[in-house]
């Protein structure tokens, strides 16, 4: 299954890619993660890749091939890939195509003002950095963080206009190769404009369209999964090397049954409390 997912800036697409090739077993492909690695690395494509990735502007075709194909030949990509952030331009999709077929390409569809909402309802704490949003996720007093009690503030990049420029941009890099994709009857639209789950749901509808095989697999997988994920597991030693009385099969100290055995077989009374006659 060789995957290509699109989604413009705050659709949670790096999010649904991760889900997708965690439930479908894929190998994921981002991009900017690839590009990142490299530069902190400092290998030789990393550190051409450096300075256009400083300016914003995008890396130069044939380092980002480069490393996209070495990424798929050196790990496990048998069972397939999802290709995330890859790739941008026409030029990357033809010369993606000399190594590789794409089967499907998904494309998480929703109007840019939700977007904006999206974004410009964004709060971040100046001291922790914990995310909230004023719609789907108000903090409990207003403006300031539930976590760490820091003050909230909108970030310069989330504001309206910076949001609006972004989203053009999206447009304007990404239409030529959806519409690539679409000439080739690749592509496939899905509705954003839902919860994180539910996009996924769809996203997963989408690839069971394809692969109708795959539903029965994946669902047995994850019952398998949480069943999994609810077996409690086993206490640690409070000491490493030394078990608990119940880790050692033996009960608690000093319950009746402990105190009786003690006793000889006789279970110890506690003195009764008897209250004091009044003279
Ligand atoms: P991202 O994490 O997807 O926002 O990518 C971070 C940066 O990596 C971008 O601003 C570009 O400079 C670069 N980049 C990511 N993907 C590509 C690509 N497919 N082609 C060229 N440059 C890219």
């Amino acid at each position: 299954m060789r995957l290509v997912l699109f989604g413009p800036p705050m659709a949670g697409k790096g999010t649904q890619a991760s889900m997708l090739a965690e439930k479908l077993g894929l190998l994921h492909i981002a991009m900017g993660d690839l590009l990142r690695e490299a530069v902190a690395a400092n290998t030789s494509l990393g550190r051409k890749a450096k300075k256009y990735m400083d300016e914003g502007a995008l890396v130069p075709d044939a380092i980002v091939i480069g490393l996209v194909e070495g990424k798929m030949k050196t790990s496990n990509s048998e069972a397939g890939f999802i290709l995330d952030g890859f790739p941008r331009t026409v030029e990357q999709a033809e010369q993606l195509e000399q190594f590789t077929d794409i089967d499907l390409v998904l494309s998480i569809d929703l109007p840019f003002d939700r977007l904006v909402e999206r974004s410009t309802g964004r709060r971040v704490c100046r001291k922790c950095g914990a995310v909230y949003h004023i719609d789907f996720k108000p903090p409990r007093k207003p403006e300031v963080c539930d976590r760490c009690g820091g003050s909230l503030y909108r970030r310069d990049d989330d504001k309206e206009s910076v949001v609006r420029e972004r989203l053009r941009a999206y447009e304007a890099q990404t239409q030529p190769v959806i519409n690539y994709y679409d000439l080739r009857r690749k592509l496939k639209f899905v509705d954003g404009d839902k919860s994180i789950e539910e996009v996924g749901m769809r996203l997963l509808e989408a690839i069971f369209d394809k692969w109708p095989e795959l539903e029965v697999k994946v669902a047995k997988a994850e019952a398998a999964r949480k069943a999994a994920g609810e077996q409690k597991p086993p206490k640690k030693e409070a000491i490493p090397g030394i078990k608990t009385r119940r880790q050692q099969g033996r009960g608690r100290r000093g319950s009746p049954r402990d105190r009786k055995k003690k006793a000889g077989g006789q279970p110890q009374k506690k003195p009764r409390h008897r209250p004091k006659k009044k003279k």
